[in-house]
């Protein structure tokens, strides 16, 4: 697999500018941040390629954003706070959010903003990986802690004529205030969990809201109500109130994404969700012609499902108009649909979603690893895989927050919180072996991507009804780099690894790049 060579003298070896570079400002890398300087790994930096922190809700300011997870599960297990406005906080509190954890955890001074960067290299001799930055400079760090998300990089649609509208165009996640519907001619293209937040909120002032819907989205009812100051205060002064909600919260999470969706074949509950479904639209849609068209035709669960008291019901408006015919073109100032309909407009809404699981957005720079492998070659060719969704072999020094086959579909916190577990156990285990590489092994990782693959006769995706679903959950290989396991399982596994998973080199060990065969896990 590996041969090992002793190399040059490793007291002349360059030193990195920094033990650990978190790269991404968002929650990830906030949280990246916190826990591993609570584990005693203070140098480090965090580079965050916007204006400000916070990642999704810095950047998706939309009318109506909002978590769709409850918030006594949307915030850290160690920072929990009974602030919220409501069950489901909306979106700029979560940025507020943010901004209070990066003061109380002193994370603020070690952010660099607008700190894009492009490129990842490893030296394999110096064990450490440069950073090049899009504006020339490039540091340098022992270890790298990816925390860029996935939905970052909104995905225009290639509609012909979309670049001609001559009116405002705005895709949902950049937002421009400046722009008032008051009164206007909106079109909104879309219908995933974005558009469902902005739908309603749009079509309270403009004049006119036409939807164009290309596959409607599982709209479930939310259990969402106001959090009075009293029961705020209620929540904070009573001992244990905030984790009674958090645990009762956590099971409703589990219960709804990870479980529904990973024992599908073992469990019915995407069913009985798509009973509820049914139910909620027969109440909340009162012209069957408009409801039979947002109805889905795929399993709950193949695609991000939404939860909306006010989406579904907004189609009952006068100034709300679904269209589904599909777009032939864009004019200046009109979407023209394949029936050859001119929909006249003053605003254009592009709610079509972010890049995912595409070549050069996992992550959106270019990695390079030992023996100057290519990550994004070496996933095109191999298949989406890493070990516990945090390490790659042939990758040393590199984690991930949000790898393949790391996030289960519950909350992000846990996803954050149980990643950076994982790499703390390994980078302490360096720091007491003195080891300045630390890589996984091509066995563990492949022995975790079979285990994960050997559970798809039990998951939505493969044993559901996916196929008009057009989610973005399948990869170019019909993969769905989810994985399939329950939330405690991961938390178990982060904590209890072998560390005879990685291997530790001492400074100045050379060490060649393992063989990476395809696994032929199926
Ligand atoms: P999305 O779920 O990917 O939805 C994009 C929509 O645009 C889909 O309806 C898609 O149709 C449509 N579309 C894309 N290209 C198109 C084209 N060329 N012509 C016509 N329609 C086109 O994006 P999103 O709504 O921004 O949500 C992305 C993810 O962000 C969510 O799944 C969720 O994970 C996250 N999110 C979370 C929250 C929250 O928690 N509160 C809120 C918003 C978003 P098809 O379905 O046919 O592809």
């Amino acid at each position: 697999m590996t041969s090992t060579d002793q190399a040059p003298d490793a007291r002349a070896l360059p030193v990195p500018d920094h033990d650990v570079a978190i790269i991404g400002g968002g929650f990830s890398g906030i949280g990246a941040a916190i826990l591993l300087d609570k584990a005693g790994f203070s140098d480090y930096v965090v580079l965050e390629d916007g204006d400000g922190i916070g990642g999704a809700w810095h950047w998706n300011t939309y009318p109506g954003v909002a978590v769709d997870i409850p918030s006594f599960s949307y915030q850290f297990s160690f920072e929990q706070t009974a602030r919220w406005s409501r069950l489901y906080a909306p979106g700029a509190e979560l940025k507020a959010y943010a901004e209070h954890c990066v003061d109380k955890y002193d994370v603020r001074r070690r952010i660099r903003l607008r700190s894009r960067v492009v490129a990842a290299t490893f030296d394999d001799v110096a064990h450490l990986w440069r950073l090049d930055l899009a504006d020339g400079t490039a540091i340098t760090a022992r270890f790298v802690v990816g925390a860029t998300g996935v939905l970052t990089q909104p995905n225009l649609p290639d509609i012909p004529g979309v670049a001609d509208f001559a009116g405002t165009t705005m895709h949902t996640a950049r937002w421009d205030h400046g722009v008032d519907l008051t009164g206007k001619r909106v079109a909104i293209i879309g219908t995933g969990a974005s558009s469902v937040q902005a739908v309603p909120n749009i079509a309270a002032v403009a004049s006119s809201l036409t939807v164009f819907q290309r596959t409607p989205i599982w709209c479930l009812p939310k259990p969402d109500a106001p959090m009075p100051a009293p029961v705020r205060a209620l929540l904070g002064a009573v001992p244990g109130a905030k984790r009674v909600g958090r645990l009762v919260s956590q099971t409703y999470v589990e219960v709804t994404f990870p479980l529904a969706a990973h024992f599908y074949g073992v469990v019915p509950l995407a069913a009985g969700g798509e009973a509820l479904g049914r139910a909620y639209l027969k109440r909340a849609v009162r012209d069957p012609e408009v409801r039979a068209k947002l109805t889905p035709d795929y399993a709950l669960g193949c695609k991000r499902p939404s939860f909306s008291n006010d989406y579904l019901p907004a189609f009952n408006r006068e100034n709300v108009h679904l269209e589904t015919g599909g777009i032939a073109e864009i004019t200046p100032d009109a979407v023209v649909t394949r029936d050859g309909t001119r929909h006249e407009i003053d605003v254009l809404v592009l709610a079509t979603g972010f890049k995912v699981f595409e070549r050069g957005n996992m992550p959106t720079y270019d990695v390079v690893g030992a023996g100057g492998v290519s990550l994004d070659e070496f996933w095109g060719a191999q298949r989406f895989q890493a070990y516990h969704g945090v390490s790659v072999p042939g990758f040393p020094n590199l984690f991930s927050i949000l790898g393949p086959y790391g996030y289960n579909g519950s909350s992000y916190f846990n996803l954050i919180e149980t990643q950076t577990a994982h790499v703390v156990r390994a980078l302490k285990h360096a720091r007491h072996r003195g080891a300045t590489r630390v890589e996984v092994t091509p066995e563990a990782n492949t022995r975790f991507w079979e285990r994960m693959l050997s559970r798809r006769p039990r998951q939505v995706f493969f044993q559901g009804r996916c196929g008009s679903a057009n989610s973005y959950y399948f990869d170019e290989h019909g993969d769905v780099p989810f994985r399939p396991s329950p939330t405690l399982e991961t938390m178990w596994d982060a904590r209890r690894y072998p560390l005879g998973d990685y291997r530790f080199d001492a400074p100045g060990t050379v060490v060649a790049p393992p063989t990476l065969v395809a696994a032929g896990a199926e």
